[in-house]
C-alpha cells in the first residue's frame, strides 16, 4: 500500500489547536512502530491549476496565490494566511489526486494529509483552503478512470463544503456522519447525513454507520470511495463532542473498508480533522487507520 507524503504538507499555523506537525508525526510513527517501510511513501506533485478549477472558482485560487484573501475570507478560514500554507494544500489536493489513482490499482491508497471537507468552490473555512478529494473525484472522472464516486466522511463536523460541491450531481454520493450540535452552521444537505446527538458512544455509532453504509451501497454503486477518516469523534477531542474511544475508532474504520472490500470498491483515505488534548491520541489514531488501511489493499 501507498501513502502520499510531504514534509511540505505542514500548514505552518505555529500554535494553534490544529496540530499540522500531526502529519510529520504521524509518518513517523508508522515507521516507528514498522506499520509501513520508508519505500512506500511517494511524494506528490502539486495539482495544477487545471484541476483545482474542476471544483474551485479561477477567482478565489488567484487570490490565494496572490495574497488577496480579504481580513473577513481569512477570518473564515481560522487559519493565518501564509505561502507555506498555500503550498501546503496544492501538494494536498495533489496527494488526494494520486491517492485516488493509486487505490484503483492497490485496492487502497492513503494521503497523509487532506480531508479539507469545509472547502466550497469560491471560499475556504474551518481550518480548509481546498476541497482536496472533491478535485480528486472530478480529476478522475475526467480522465474516465471512474464515473460514479462515494465519499465517506466520519469527521466529527459535517462534510458542509463537500455537500454544496457535489448537491444535485448524481455521479456522486456523499455521506456524512457527524454531531449534528457542532460546526459547520447551516449545514447544506449531503446525500446521506447521519446527524448525531451530543456525547454518542461507540455501540450507538457504529450501528448508525452500518446502517448508513449498507443504505448507501445498496442505492449507488460508486467505482471509488474517497474515505474522510477524521480523528475528532474521539472522546477526548477539543473540537467534538462524540465520545468514541480508540477501539471505537478502530472498529469505524474496520467497518468502512469491509463494507468497501465487500462490494469491491477501492478506498482512498484522507486524514482530515484531529483535536485530541493530547497530540499523541490524535498520531495514535491516525496510524490505527492506516494500519487497518493496509490489512485491506491488495
Ligand atoms: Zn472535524
Amino acid at each position: 500500500m501507498k501513502l502520499i507524503y510531504s514534509d511540505r504538507y505542514d500548514l505552518n499555523l505555529g500554535n494553534h489547536v490544529f496540530p499540522s506537525v500531526k502529519y510529520r508525526l504521524t509518518k513517523e510513527k508508522l515507521l516507528q512502530d514498522k506499520v509501513v517501510e520508508p519505500g512506500d511513501f511517494i511524494e506528490p506533485p502539486p495539482a495544477s491549476d487545471d484541476d483545482l478549477a474542476l471544483v474551485h472558482h479561477r477567482e478565489y485560487l488567484r487570490k490565494l496565490q496572490t495574497g488577496k484573501l480579504s481580513y473577513l475570507e481569512v477570518m473564515r478560514l481560522e487559519i493565518p494566511y501564509s505561502p507555506e500554507l498555500i503550498r501546503a494544500v496544492w501538494l494536498s489536493a495533489g496527494g488526494s489526486i494520486l491517492a485516488g489513482r493509486l487505490a484503483l490499482e492497490d485496492g487502497v491508497a492513503v494521503n497523509l494529509g487532506g480531508g479539507f471537507h469545509h472547502a466550497y468552490p469560491d471560499h475556504g473555512e474551518g481550518f480548509c483552503v481546498l476541497n482536496d478529494f472533491a478535485i480528486g473525484i472530478r480529476r478522475l472522472q475526467k480522465d474516465q478512470a471512474i464515473e460514479r464516486a462515494m465519499t465517506v466522511d466520519c469527521d466529527v463536523h459535517q462534510g458542509n463544503g463537500t455537500a454544496a460541491i457535489f448537491g444535485g450531481d448524481h455521479s456522486v454520493f456523499t455521506l456524512s456522519i457527524h454531531q449534528e450540535n457542532n460546526y459547520p452552521y447551516p449545514k447544506p444537505p449531503s446525500t446521506l447525513d447521519i446527524n448525531l446527538r451530543d456525547g454518542v458512544e461507540d455501540a450507538e455509532y457504529l450501528a448508525e454507520l452500518e446502517k448508513g453504509l449498507d443504505q448507501a451501497l445498496s442505492e449507488f454503486q460508486p467505482g471509488l470511495i474517497y474515505y474522510v477518516a477524521g480523528a475528532d469523534p474521539y472522546r477526548d477531542d477539543q473540537l467534538g463532542g462524540l465520545r468514541l474511544s480508540l477501539a471505537g475508532l478502530d472498529r469505524r474504520d474496520r467497518l468502512v473498508f469491509e463494507k468497501a472490500s465487500a462490494k469491491n470498491i477501492p478506498v482512498a483515505v484522507t486524514l482530515a480533522g484531529g483535536y485530541a488534548r493530547r497530540v499523541e491520541d490524535t498520531i495514535q489514531i491516525h496510524t490505527n487507520t492506516i494500519r487497518i488501511a493496509k490489512e485491506f489493499a491488495k
